[in-house]
């Protein structure tokens, strides 16, 4: 990210680590939505010369003197929130929320340089890196910093429990980990919104029961007609600030709004009052930032290990070479319809 909207190649020193850092190589390379938010909408402020890119998965080519598990020549699941685990705010149980201020456990082309680079820098080696089995793929790796942990935080949020009506609105990689993740909770209904075929083709193989098209009509008239009535949880991973007055129409009192999305136009992100109970329905919204740390791809790597789910069936373009972070940036930045998410084998 030269500026924000212009993105192009940078020369910068090698990173270097501290006692308890590490550096890493990159063997893929994930771009994201997030990606070209940052860059081309400044969503998180101007930036120059800030090396771009948060999914990444890799080889260790140095440690610290105080890192003890991961050592060189490690391949490694490097997660996008890499919390440091020795600080005070951990303590709150929010590690995405750090010291340096909200969001600040998200340091990768935020506060720091990120991974689409020859070498990155990662903090608190030991805490944040998981080891990566042989037995998963780099495509399967890379969709767990981002895409899994997000996906599956939609869940959490929403706080799915089995045999619930779950809608999921928006069905890119991120509501399609959610979906998935929602059926592994043991949800009853499943309602994917979204309108790209091959998405809503891939939701329904990651468990979602029924299909819903924003385009085809009012998507709450439409799920609360197919339901009988208004669901259990939401999960919003895509659209505006229309999306989260629709969430919280379609839900249940009682019921839990999960949100994942980033929010980028409007001050004010609108709760319709009726809907709401004028305040009092018990409906609960929550949002967050995805879960990082190695404790968090471990699981995301048991999930795949054993078979629970299969993450690469997103991968819908592979590019060869770190060139090819350019390429994979300008497809998330015009998103044909055909593109779920691209990965770059380095
Ligand atoms: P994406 O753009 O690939 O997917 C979003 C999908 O929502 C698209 O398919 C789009 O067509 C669909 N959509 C747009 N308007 C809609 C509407 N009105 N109703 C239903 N669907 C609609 O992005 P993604 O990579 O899947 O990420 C989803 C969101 O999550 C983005 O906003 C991204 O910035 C955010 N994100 C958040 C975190 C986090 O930590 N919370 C991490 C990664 C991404
Ligand atoms: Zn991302």
């Amino acid at each position: 990210m030269r500026k924000v909207g212009l993105a192009g190649w940078i020369e910068k020193d090698k990173p270097v680590a501290g006692p308890f850092d590490a550096i890493v190589e990159p063997l893929a390379l994930a771009p994201c939505t997030s990606d070209i938010h940052t860059v081309y909408e400044g969503a998180m402020g101007e930036k120059t010369d800030l090396i771009l890119g948060h999914e990444a998965v890799g080889r260790v080519v140095e440690v610290g003197s105080e890192v003890k598990y991961i050592q060189p020549g490690d391949r490694v699941v490097v997660p996008a929130i890499t919390p440091e685990w020795r600080s005070v705010e951990i303590q709150n149980g929010v590690p995405a929320q750090h010291s340096e201020g909200m969001l600040t456990g998200w340091k990768f082309s935020n506060i720091k340089d990120g991974v689409f680079a020859e070498f990155f820098h990662v903090n608190d080696a030991d805490m944040n890196l998981a080891k990566m089995p042989d037995t998963i793929t780099l495509e399967q790796a890379a969709m767990m910093p981002d895409m899994m942990t997000t996906g599956f935080h939609g869940a959490e949020l929403a706080d799915v429990q089995y045999g619930a009506s779950v809608a999921v609105i928006g069905i890119g990689p991120v509501g399609l980990m959610a979906v998935a993740a929602s059926a592994l909770r043991g949800a009853g209904r499943i309602y994917a919104v979204g309108s790209r075929p091959r998405c809503v083709e891939l939701a329904m193989e990651y468990g979602a029961t029924d299909s819903i098209n924003y385009r085809k009509g009012d998507i709450v008239e439409q799920i609360i007609a197919a339901n009988k009535g208004e669901v259990d949880h939401v999960i919003v991973a895509g659209g505006n600030e229309d999306v989260m007055q629709q969430a919280v129409k379609m839900l249940k009192p009682g019921g839990t709004i999960g949100n994942i999305n980033y929010f980028g136009t409007n001050e004010i992100i609108p709760i319709p009052r009726l809907a709401w109970g004028s305040g009092m329905a018990h409906k609960t919204i929550r949002g967050g930032l995805c879960p990082g740390g190695r404790g968090r791809m471990e699981r995301m790597i048991a999930l795949v290990v054993n078979g629970r789910v299969d993450p690469s069936k997103m991968v819908t373009h592979t590019f060869k070479g770190l060139e090819g972070v350019e390429t994979g940036l300008e497809l998330m930045r015009n998103k044909p319809a055909e593109v779920i998410k691209p990965v770059v084998l380095v």
